[in-house]
């Protein structure tokens, strides 16, 4: 079995769990940036925090045999803070990055008119640059702040297929399925979504355009519950197939519209994935 994490903040996890992922057959990850728990009071503070997400984090991951690929934004709980906001304008500058495959997290957290102000710039950023786009749902108030994201998103005139939007559960995802955007799902250990909760959706809604991750952090979560998710879904009824296409295909697909996605290292392809793209112009 082959597994990729489409969210998962490597920065926050030690190497044990980077040899428990590889021995679980996890072969690449994407790490979207996020808040550091501690607010930050600088943008230099991020421009570090963007540094190591394209630098070290790779770099730690591949001696695990694991690919890494990072997300880069302003975080919706970090929009808030005006000693923040200034990174908006050093956002440019990472989003043009080789192993930057989207614009992330982005998006609500409390729905503050300075939340509305960032998710739009950023949005904007995503079509500018020709990156996909990784969405943060708000854990309170679920329905209405998934539904005002999907309002923001068509506004922004990014196509819906270039949007994933995270964090869903049974009540946010058939709106996300209408919408046309990417579906993800965080599994966790004891809140939110379970393995048995996602192959239930999975029956009900289908595997297209379905990204299941662990959204392993500081806080208590697990990075293989990925696996955990594709085991309960054989012991549910579904095939090999539908698990690779899932925990593989599916996150090749949805970053590979990067043009951006590198797994030659993992999957012993002489040529890069770039699958599913509108691979990048070059120049443009
Ligand atoms: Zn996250």
């Amino acid at each position: 079995m082959r597994i990729f994490d489409p969210h998962i903040h490597m920065t926050s996890r030690t190497t044990d769990d980077y040899a428990r992922m590889s021995a679980a057959g996890v072969l690449a990850v994407v790490e979207p940036a996020f808040w550091l728990g501690q607010p930050r009071t600088n943008p230099g503070s991020f421009a570090d925090y963007f540094d190591s997400l394209i630098g070290w984090e790779p770099y730690r991951a591949a001696q695990f045999g694991i690919a890494h690929h990072a997300t880069i934004a302003l975080n919706p709980k970090e929009a808030n803070d005006p000693r923040c906001r200034p990174v908006l304008d050093l956002l440019p500058r990472y989003l043009d990055k080789d192993r930057v495959v989207a614009v992330g997290e982005i998006g609500y957290d409390s729905m503050t008119p300075e939340e509305d102000d960032a998710f739009e710039r950023q949005l904007a950023l995503a079509v500018e640059h020709e990156l996909p786009a990784l969405v943060h749902t708000p854990h309170r108030d679920k329905a209405r702040g998934t539904r005002r994201t999907l309002e923001v998103v068509a506004a922004s005139g990014i196509e819906p297929g270039r949007v994933a939007v995270d964090h869903l559960n049974e009540v946010t995802v058939g709106l996300v399925h209408d919408s046309g955007c990417w579906m993800g799902f965080s599994i966790y250990p004891q809140t939110k979504m379970s393995p048995p909760r996602m192959v239930e959706i999975l029956r009900t809604h289908g595997l297209e355009r379905v990204l299941i991750n662990s959204a392993a952090d500081w806080g208590v979560s697990d990075p293989l519950l990925t696996l955990e998710t594709a085991e309960a879904m054989l012991a549910a009824g579904f095939t090999d197939d539908d698990v690779d296409r899932v925990l593989w295909r599916n996150p090749v697909e949805f970053y590979g519209q990067s043009g951006r996605l590198d797994l030659t290292d993992v999957t012993g392809a002489t040529e890069p994935t770039f699958a599913g793209s509108s691979i990048k112009r070059g120049g443009e």
